[in-house]
């Protein structure tokens, strides 16, 4: 079973114990640039999360021996394969999930190479200095725990599945990986890349399929040892009841309705502009500021140069390199935002921008839209609707505008715009988010902790809290 896609050969079956695994069923991945089948892959469930996690638990026991060193040179040549074909994986993502390609070729896929090799170093450094306890020597080691499960979405999906997949092999966890449905292709193409790589078969473990099928077959397996899940809240529940029935530890990456607070001593362009960038990947982001907070003296000034500047995003074809948004994700999900916004005009409130489907453009194009003041309470206020719709609300008070931002479930991302540091320092330390930036959005780096509070996250990844996840941390004493 093979699909050319944009001149890109792909072998769409599963890659299970260092083998290409045919299902009886399968699944068409579609394109969201035109909404046309552009590949179809085998569709697992039960019997090959089964044979996947068998081959993952056999190659575990030579896998968790070997060194750090050999596990890093390893995870090198992955991130040397995936630098050698940025342009291959870029274009591919970009027809499997409508992403910009220009983001997949500068920025996404060397972030993936990445992945591979900030974990590969990390590994090498990884130091827990020993202590004296009333003369004993008292060790702290990372012992790998076994088959890691990771399930991922689709707004990102290399990116964000190597981002578990790399520290987990890095840690000597074998994988077992079930990428998103909505966009699979790069999956299937990272198994080719870890194959080249010489990675031992049963190391690394691809299943195709749907959420609900696969998905709810890996996260049930009595015999994976960690299960780290990015994606929806009501999956999560799913989820962590089959891993708690399993009693295994999970690392969840959820949604979000973070805030962005906008003070009037702010740097004014600077706030509008990083506004704007909420709308970025179709609002197809876990991050997103998606609540804008502006403070009541700068509001008709910031809703003036807000609607001004988003009137000129350029939506259209994500590979035209001056395109700024693409497509949603799949009808569904298009529907699904629509849906949102259609409640809530019919509720009474008026968008201020946008507010349906862009009709010149068609297909899965929605327009970027702003709602001035939702009812409080609303939906559009308080769920996550993971797609190009902001609310604006305005406060008097900082202590007001902090009691806006903590209204909410979630608790991933904030970002606070101000020009006073000590107002910054304080602002941060009382919004209830697990990132927060200050007069800046996105600065990222492998070694922070990366996660939510509330229903945004169970856990923490990123630097030594993935290998903490990922490992049995085991301390030893030593009688002198
Ligand atoms: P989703 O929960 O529908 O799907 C995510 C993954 O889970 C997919 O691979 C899917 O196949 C699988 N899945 C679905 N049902 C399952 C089940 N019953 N059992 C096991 N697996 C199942 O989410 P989505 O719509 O693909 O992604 C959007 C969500 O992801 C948003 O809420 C977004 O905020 C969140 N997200 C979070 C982060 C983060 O790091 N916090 C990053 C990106 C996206």
């Amino acid at each position: 079973m093979r699909a050319s896609v944009e001149g890109v050969e792909i072998d769409t079956r599963h890659w299970i114990a260092g083998e290409r695994v045919t299902s009886d069923r399968r699944f068409a991945s579609v394109s969201p640039i035109d909404e046309a089948p552009i590949a179809e892959l085998s569709a697992g469930g039960g019997a090959e999360i089964d044979r996947a996690v068998s081959a993952a638990r056999d190659a575990f026991r030579t896998w968790r021996n070997t060194s750090p060193a050999e596990r890093a040179r390893y995870l090198h040549r992955i991130a040397d394969i995936v630098e050698s074909r940025v342009e291959q994986l870029a274009v591919v993502e970009t027809r499997d999930n409508g992403s910009l390609l220009r983001s997949h070729r500068r920025g996404v896929m060397p972030r993936v190479a990445m992945n591979f090799r900030f974990f590969a170093d990390w590994l090498l450094q990884l130091d827990h200095p020993d202590f004296d306890v009333r003369g004993h020597r008292n060790h702290v080691s990372y012992d790998p725990s076994g088959v890691a499960a990771i399930i991922t979405p689709w707004n990102a999906p290399l990116m964000l599945g190597t981002w578990r997949i790399a520290p987990a092999l890095a840690a000597g966890c074998t994988v077992v990986y079930k990428p998103p449905e909505w966009a699979p292709l790069t999956a299937s193409l990272l198994a080719d890349i870890s194959a080249e790589a010489g990675l031992p078969a049963g190391v690394f473990n691809v299943v195709q399929g749907l959420g609900r099928e696969a998905g709810a077959a890996l996260a049930a397996h009595p015999g994976i040892a960690r299960m780290s899940f990015t994606g929806s809240v009501p999956t999560a529940r799913s989820i962590a009841r089959a891993a708690g029935e399993n009693l295994v530890p999970l690392s969840f990456e959820l949604g979000g309705k973070s805030p962005f607070i906008v003070f009037a001593d702010c740097d004014f362009e600077l706030a509008v502009n990083t506004a704007i960038g909420q709308f970025d990947n179709a609002g197809q982001v876990c991050l997103a500021g998606t609540r804008l907070l502006v403070e009541d003296r700068l509001r008709d000034r910031f809703v003036e140069a807000f609607i001004e500047k988003a009137k000129k995003i350029r939506q259209g074809d994500p590979r035209d390199e001056t395109v700024d948004i693409g497509p949603q994700i799949s009808r569904p999900h298009f529907e699904r935002i629509d849906g949102f916004v259609q409640r809530a005009r019919a509720a009474g409130m008026q968008p201020v921008l946008g507010g349906g489907p862009n009709t010149d453009l068609g297909g899965l194009y929605y327009q970027p839209t702003l709602f001035l003041d939702p009812a409080a309470g609303s939906e559009i206020l308080r769920d996550e609707v993971f797609g190009p719709v902001l609310c604006l609300q305005s406060f008097k008070t900082e202590s007001e505008a902090v009691a806006m931002a903590n209204d909410t479930e979630y608790g991933l991302a904030a970002v606070v715009m101000t020009g006073d540091k000590a107002r910054a320092e304080r602002v941060t330390a009382a919004v209830d988010a697990g990132l927060v930036w200050n007069n800046c959005f996105f600065v990222r780096d492998l070694r922070q902790a990366f996660g939510g509070n509330g229903k945004s996250g169970i856990g923490r990844e990123g630097g030594t809290w993935s290998f903490d996840f990922y490992c049995n941390v085991k301390n030893s004493v030593f009688a002198p």
